[in-house]
């Protein structure tokens, strides 16, 4: 038994597509006018990183989600050492979306390329090993990074695999014109009109980002009951238009499921759902100029019950209710930003954030208590990723220097 006095009680939020393994150890390292030219150092980052640094890095990534609300997420198949961040995915008591990230064509990005049937298998592998894990708290998915990079081949055995073991596919779907310029030359087709006809849309693909689309490519998504996340906190931040060019109150208006993300710590610069969840209620009021757009009570679904069914785990999660499993999360009311008290939703997307989080369960296990994570010293932690970033960035050579002379204390 709790006492709830002065405690606004949610179900845990879900973030769809978040990035945990090399980003944490290197937050902020990226000027903000870079663009997408830092896409392809991340890669290089993350092949530099040994077991044991993925691990605390891993864990950092968990602990800021969990202490911030989020109890469920999706890596799209970063994590490099699935073992050994297996057990820093048990020792938060975190649930987690896994998979491995291949690709089967050159790409800028730097992401190591595989032969068609070595990353086929690596992805059957994956999910071999690690679906339903530590008692179902571990899902694992086909992760092939995107149509862009990935062979028709690869895409249809990826969802193939999916659907065998009655699990999901993922992919990076950020359309360039660049890409939806040589898709139309290739196919004379849209590229979700591509993936129709490879029969990659259904009920257990999740397309990320979601932007680059066009009307004409909805109805597509809405027939296959396809599921999207959008990242706003990293869209924004990128400059990518989200606000006014992306057809989410469009696929919101046709029933498509979009649950929300982040992207990593190092685009978005941070894995809080909360913010997404502000950002979506905001955003598109804004880019379209009418306050009807994504609703307060619209939002907070993205980031719980309609995140679960893009997740496929809205039988257990999602929704507080009887029969579900026990992710929840309470908010002390007794803080600056909760007051005056009238319309919790309101509150809660408008108003508050992570910091307001007081105690957090997963799966019936509390994790964080009084504003503090159980599971570790996050201070510690802290630390040692701090070191790890500094030994990573040394190996590769990385440095932006700051536009000002700041200086740090030193010891
Ligand atoms: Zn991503």
């Amino acid at each position: 038994m709790i006492d709830a006095t002065d405690l606004v009680v949610t179900p845990g939020f879900i973030n769809c597509h978040m990035h945990i393994s090399y980003a944490h150890a290197v937050r902020g390292i990226y000027p903000d006018d870079i663009g997408l030219k830092y896409l392809p150092t991340v890669f290089n980052l993350q092949q530099q990183m040994t077991d044991e640094e993925e691990y605390y890095t891993t864990l950092l990534g968990i602990t800021e989600l969990i202490k911030y609300g989020t109890t469920c997420f999706l890596d799209p198949g970063t994590t490099k050492f699935l073992d050994v961040c297996m057990e820093a995915y048990e020792l938060a008591g975190s649930r987690i979306v896994i998979g491995s990230n291949v690709v089967d064509r050159e790409n800028p990005l730097n992401i190591p390329v595989s032969y068609t049937e070595d990353a086929i298998n690596e992805i059957e592998r994956v999910i071999q090993t690690y679906n339903n894990k530590q008692n179902g708290m571990v899902t694992a998915w086909a992760t092939p990074f995107s149509p862009a990079y990935c062979s028709e081949n690869l895409l249809k055995a990826a969802k193939e695999i999916a659907d065998k073991y009655d699990t999901g596919l993922t992919l990076h779907y950020n359309n360039s014109q660049e890409f939806i310029d040589k898709t139309v030359a290739q196919y004379g087709k849209l590229p979700t009109e591509v993936l129709a006809d490879l029969n990659i849309l259904g009920s257990n693909t999740l397309l990320a980002h979601a932007l680059g689309l066009r009307q004409s490519e909805l109805g597509l998504l809405s027939d296959n009951n396809t599921k999207i996340t959008i990242c706003p906190t990293a869209a924004l931040k990128s400059g990518a238009g989200i606000s006014h060019s992306s057809l989410v109150p469009e696929m919101l208006d046709l029933g498509i499921t979009i649950g929300l993300g982040t992207d990593a710590a190092n685009n978005s610069n941070l894995v809080e759902t909360m913010r997404s969840m502000y950002l979506s209620a905001v955003i598109f009021k804004d880019g379209r100029n009418d306050v009807n757009m994504v609703p307060a009570e619209t939002a907070l679904e993205m980031a719980t019950i309609k995140a679960a069914t893009a997740l496929g785990l809205q039988d257990s999660i999602g929704s507080l209710e009887v029969g579900k499993r026990a992710d929840i999360v309470l908010f002390d009311t007794m803080r600056p930003e909760w007051g005056s008290l009238f319309n919790p939703v309101n509150n809660l997307i408008y108003s508050a954030d992570g910091r307001s989080v007081k105690m957090v369960f997963i799966n019936g296990r509390l994790v964080v208590d009084d504003y503090t994570p159980l599971f570790l010293d996050s201070t510690d932690l802290i630390r040692k990723v701090q070191i790890i970033g500094e030994n990573l960035l040394s190996r590769t050579g990385l440095h932006f220097p700051s536009k000002w002379p700041i200086t740090k204390d030193s010891d």
